[in-house]
């Protein structure tokens, strides 16, 4: 709110939820607003802990009106957790994290959620904290590296880059996915100095790559929320002395509709600067094609769910068909991702893909056998008729 109707509506929004929390409880209730947007409900003398669940449900009832604030409707959701007292703890501090804890889960059920404390959660709440605390040292103990997945031109019949794919050495669990630790960092902030170093990390390696090749990097939307980050990319490029037409940024479709959507002007600046900006996953967001002319992407790589079944399924191979053929309409590249067989290659083939990703080209790879596979002998020319 402050950031995109400044501070008078902030606050003004704040008055008018508090109004509306007050209306759903009774005299004795304390209402206090503990953080930015959170706020914390005290009850006492409940009969039953149903009597909790009922004022919950009212708050969410009372959010589902639009405030209006500065003449604009604006929605507010609401996502509730709720500790009862003993069950879930005795002293304020334990019921408050604990009351916390449900209100994670209920933030990632998404919004007008109401959950209750269990202890299951306290269980991965923990794990989470733990990570977490490991994730701040990561870069310093140099547990993190870079993977390269190859692109592959089906056309030209060779590799055209890389696709930076991040890895976490944990000392004592092994090697974690980034999807698993990736959320974490962009919890916790940690994103913005770890994707800095992915940044740099991958910039450096480019440069050691033959100049026809190129770099993706992916982004995490917080990313864009930090304003510093059109002269990290910058600098990035020029410490490691490449060309900005050889990087290009992986942004998701659900990106563009988060809270910390890229804005456009950071995307058009980075696109002036020559570096070049893929949509990833597509298919899987809301509302690609307005998207889509919003920007002038350098291309769309479509989502991995499609091709997988594409084969199987005549509603997937449309749908990639469909994309594909926009795309040539709007000038823009393509690549399909998750090829994992010849079947898929040649239908992609036909149908005139740009590019291509998968385990059949390629595996994600560390550094030092990315010429090993520039130089193998070419297995996916066309086959013979
Ligand atoms: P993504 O950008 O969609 O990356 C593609 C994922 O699909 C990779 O998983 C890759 O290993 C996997 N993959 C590639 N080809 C195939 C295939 O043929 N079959 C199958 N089944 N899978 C394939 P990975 O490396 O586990 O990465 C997962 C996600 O984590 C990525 O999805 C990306 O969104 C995120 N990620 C990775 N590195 C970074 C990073 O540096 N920064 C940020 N913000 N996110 C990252
Ligand atoms: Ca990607
Ligand atoms: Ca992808």
């Amino acid at each position: 709110m402050n950031d995109k109707f400044g501070h008078l509506a902030g606050d003004e929004f704040l008055v008018q939820a508090a109004v509306r929390l007050q209306r759903c409880v009774r005299q004795t209730d304390t209402v206090a607003r503990i953080g930015g947007d959170e706020f914390a409900l005290v009850m006492t003398n409940l009969t039953k802990v149903e009597d909790a669940l009922e004022v919950a449900e009212r708050f969410v009832g009372a959010f589902a009106e639009p405030f209006a604030i500065e003449r604009c409707e604006i929605a507010g959701a609401t996502s509730i957790g709720i500790a009862v007292a003993p069950r879930d703890g005795d002293v304020p501090h334990v019921l408050l994290r604990n009351a916390d804890i449900a209100l994670y889960r209920a933030k990632q059920a998404g919004p007008g959620t109401i959950c209750f404390f269990e202890i299951n959660d306290d269980k991965s709440a923990h794990e989470r904290r733990a990570l977490q605390r490991d994730l701040e040292f990561a870069i310093d103990r140099d547990e993190l590296f870079l993977l390269y997945q190859p692109f592959f031109d089906i056309h030209a019949n060779r590799i055209t880059g890389f696709e930076a794919l991040l890895r976490w050495r944990h000392p004592v669990r092994g090697i974690i996915s980034p999807t698993e630790f990736i959320p974490i960092a962009e919890e916790t902030g940690l994103i913005h100095g770890i994707g800095e170093w992915v940044l740099r990390r991958a910039c450096a390696t480019l440069s050691n790559w033959p100049s026809d090749l190129r770099v993706a990097v992916n982004f995490s939307a917080a990313q864009f929320h930090n304003t510093g980050i059109l002269q990290t990319i910058v600098q990035a490029l020029s410490q490691a002395r490449v060309a900005p037409h050889r990087l290009e940024i992986e942004i998701t479709e659900s990106m563009l509709i988060s809270k910390y959507a890229p804005a456009s002007s950071i995307l058009t600046s980075l696109l002036q600067l020559g570096v070049t900006v893929a949509l990833d996953d597509f298919g899987t967001g809301y509302s690609s094609l307005t998207y889509l002319l919003k920007l002038p992407y350098t291309r769309i790589k479509i989502d991995q769910s499609f091709i997988r079944d594409m084969l199987r399924r005549p509603d997937n191979a449309a749908i990639v068909k469909s994309i594909i053929a926009l795309t040539r309409d709007l000038r823009i590249g393509v690549v399909a991702e998750g090829v994992e067989t010849t079947e898929q290659l040649d239908y992609l083939r036909q149908t005139y893909c740009d590019e291509v990703q998968g385990y059949l080209i390629g595996r994600p790879v560390a550094e030092d056998h990315i010429f090993a596979l520039l130089h193998q002998d070419k297995q996916w020319s066309t086959p013979a008729a």
